[in-house]
């Protein structure tokens, strides 16, 4: 393409809120055969909010469980963290300061408090603190997540003292998009998510993307990018939050949801949605295809 055409598109994309950081990007997104979604806050809302308190220990109620969860989850800048403090603060508890608290990426956060460690996040961090679950508890929480919730688990010191469910939406036009994006050419949707198995599975049926990568931390993210660019796939990533900012960069275009963005996964990206309306996506393919051709 003429660099006058690139200008020109990249000039059209600003005006719809798409932000096109280079010229290579412009030429390189019409190319791309493969899209990668990150979940939370991408196909989902990002705005989860708790539905659900279960208590598994005779010492805690719901509110004794959430009130330690949101002093944990106080300085969280996770949707989920967010969705628990929130929850916390709508039934008026008092929600301390942690006296320590360190975030698990990918896992959860682990707070002291009253001198007794916290914990509120996946099965991957209660094993980290040799916190195991009973069967009965597994049971619940593949229930709950079959329904496409989020189940976090809270434990103290060594036990679990009771789980905290959150649903998210699916964007409004979360399925319409996906279905563009297949008539319009590409050929494998791909679905990384940090969550579980059975949650993606639900929340993937749901907008129909067939390939799912469930319980992803970053750096694994990036090896299913890697996995489809080995096979010369021309590979896509969207994403919001900075445990995407790794797959980001590696991608052959990166592309970061906006508004919801977290700064560190719009800097990374080769492109940078200001709103975080999945119909953009659709959009931006077709103003780099454009541009694409002009060259004669
Ligand atoms: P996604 O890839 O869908 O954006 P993340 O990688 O951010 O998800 O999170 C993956 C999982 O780690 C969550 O589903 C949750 O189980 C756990 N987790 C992450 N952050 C937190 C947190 N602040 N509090 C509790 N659990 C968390
Ligand atoms: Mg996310």
């Amino acid at each position: 393409a003429t660099p006058t055409a690139i200008m020109a598109g990249i000039g059209n994309a600003s005006r719809k809120g798409i932000l096109i950081k280079s010229g290579e990007a412009m030429e390189k997104v019409g190319r791309i055969d493969t899209i990668a979604f990150d979940k939370t806050g991408t196909i989902t809302n990002g705005k989860p909010e708790v539905v659900e308190i279960v208590a598994v220990s005779q010492n805690h109620n719901e509110d004794s469980i959430l009130l330690l969860a949101s002093i944990a989850e106080k300085f969280s800048e996770h949707p989920l963290g967010k969705a628990i403090y929130a929850k916390a603060v709508q039934k008026s508890l008092a929600v301390s300061d942690p006296q320590e608290f360190k975030i698990d990426l990918g896992l959860g956060v682990r707070a002291l408090i009253d001198n007794k460690t916290v914990s509120v996040g996946n099965y991957k961090l209660l094993a980290l603190n040799d916190v195991a679950a009973s069967e009965e508890i597994k049971d619940i929480v593949t229930t709950y997540e079959s329904q496409g919730k989020t189940v976090m688990l809270v434990a103290q010191s060594n036990a679990i003292i009771g789980l905290i469910t959150v649903a998210d939406r699916i964007k409004p036009r979360a399925c319409e998009t996906i279905q563009q994006l297949k008539n319009t050419g590409i050929k494998d949707i791909l679905l990384l998510t940090g969550d579980n198995r059975n949650t993606a599975l639900s929340i993937a049926k749901q907008v129909a993307i067939d390939n799912v990568y469930a319980g992803q931390l970053p750096q694994g993210k990036v090896s299913v990018i890697e996995k489809y660019m080995k096979e010369n796939k021309k590979v896509c990533m969207i994403g919001d939050g900075i445990n995407d900012a790794p797959a980001l960069a590696i991608s052959n275009i990166g592309v970061a949801m906006g508004a919801l963005g977290t700064d560190i996964a719009v800097e990374t990206a080769d492109i940078a949605l200001m709103s975080d309306d999945l119909s953009k996506i659709p959009e931006m393919l077709m103003l780099s295809k454009k541009v694409l051709s002009t060259i004669t």
